[in-house]
């Protein structure tokens, strides 16, 4: 198994990630925790051993399950990353309330990476006012957490903002050969480890889009490659190459998948990307490109919606349907991570964003087409 030096922290880190946040799941739609504590001790007997969690994957689920497969000696052999929910956070008592409820559910004395989850311009507001750094400082010295760090969705702006306010030990970043404008995105990775800081990589595959059905005019660059790669090797040797980068999660959901890349973090040359190779996934990512339908900015002229409609997100979920193949992932994500509100169903089509939108898009049509795709 590859492994880096984490930065700050100074321990081993294997390069490759355990996610807990798509375990294998039953019929019924429940996880399948007998299969998730296999998976999760196969993966540290193979040499991985930063495994990740969140108060909030799988319902809660997931740490019960990291706690159950951490007896028999493998909690030693880890460093264990979780996450405070900041957006539930009311008040300052919720940070230790929530920490001490996540020790009891991980059935351990310490979490060694805690982070502030998902910040964004609300929540980083929050984390400000309830006094959530020193919070975590007071957890610190009690050796209930050990290293203090967050993971990010919003502006490259912000992000810079955060890393500024605060002498964190690591953060956690989107990254991938399509996100390297997107959020922090590849500024982002530069300047967190120009502050010396160790940064975890999340969403490697984009939630599988890189991988699950990939277009022919994708596949043709990939098979004219001189080395048969598949997709995925390609998205991971990407972001491998890059010294900067000190974890790359992945949230694996089968066995199967586990071993592919358990034997692709094994591969010695997976950090090494030629020019002609980079320039090859420029080439694939040029055509993704080219299938975006909707040529939002994001630069938010049409906002705020006086129906609450989260319309840039929205236009990016569904260029993103039309880009990645119809990716089912879209579809749960679209239903989960959004309030109602937001949702291209509470568009009344009152007109207010066309008048707005300097690029012209027909955004009342585009929510009627979200609604179509997606159900609601
Ligand atoms: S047309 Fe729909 S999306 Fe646009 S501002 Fe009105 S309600 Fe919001
Ligand atoms: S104004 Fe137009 S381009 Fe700008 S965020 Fe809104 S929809 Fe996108």
């Amino acid at each position: 198994m590859l492994n880096r030096t984490f930065p700050k922290i100074n321990e081993r880190t294997s390069l490759l990630g355990l996610g807990g946040m798509r375990f294998p799941t039953l019929e019924n739609g429940e996880v399948d925790e007998a299969e998730a504590i296999r998976m999760i001790r196969h993966a540290v007997d193979s040499g991985i051993n930063y495994l990740d969690t969140a108060y909030t994957y799988h319902g809660g689920k997931s740490e019960r399950i990291f706690g159950k497969a951490f007896k028999d000696g493998y909690r030693e052999k880890i460093l264990l990353a979780d996450k405070l929910p900041i957006w539930l956070v009311k008040e300052e008592a919720d940070v230790r309330r929530f920490a001490e409820e996540q020790l009891e559910r991980l059935e351990t004395d310490c979490i060694d990476l805690y982070l502030v989850h998902a910040v964004n311009e609300a929540d980083w507001k929050t984390t400000r006012e309830c006094n959530v750094l020193p919070i975590m400082e007071e957890l610190r010295a009690e050796g209930k957490i050990r290293y203090i760090g967050f993971s990010f969705h919003d502006k490259y702006e912000l992000f810079e903002e955060v890393i500024d306010y605060y002498p964190w030990d690591f953060c956690q970043i989107q990254l991938n050969y399509m996100d390297t404008k997107f959020q922090a995105g590849l500024a982002g990775l530069e300047y967190a480890a120009s502050k010396g800081i160790g940064v975890v990589i999340m969403e490697p595959l984009k939630g599988g889009r890189l991988t699950d059905a990939v277009p022919d005019q994708v596949q043709k660059i990939w098979n004219e490659a001189p080395v048969n790669r598949p997709p995925v090797e390609w998205a991971f040797k990407w972001l491998a190459a890059r010294p900067e980068v000190t974890t790359i999660l992945s949230g694996m959901s089968s066995m199967e998948q586990l071993d592919q890349n358990i034997r692709l973090f094994s591969k010695e040359d997976l950090p090494d990307l030629t020019s002609g190779e980079l320039a090859r996934i420029e080439r694939v990512a040029e055509v993704y490109r080219g299938l975006i339908k909707y040529g939002c900015t994001e630069c938010r002229y049409c906002m705020p919606c006086p129906s609450g409609v989260a319309i840039p997100r929205l236009i990016r979920f569904i260029n993103d349907w039309n880009a990645y193949e119809k990716n089912p992932s879209l579809k749960e994500e679209y239903l989960t991570w959004m309030d109602d509100t937001e949702l291209a169903s509470s568009c009344v089509r009152c007109g207010h964003c066309e008048e707005h939108c300097p690029q012209k898009l027909p955004i009342m049509d585009i929510m009627g087409e979200i609604v179509e795709a997606f159900g609601r």
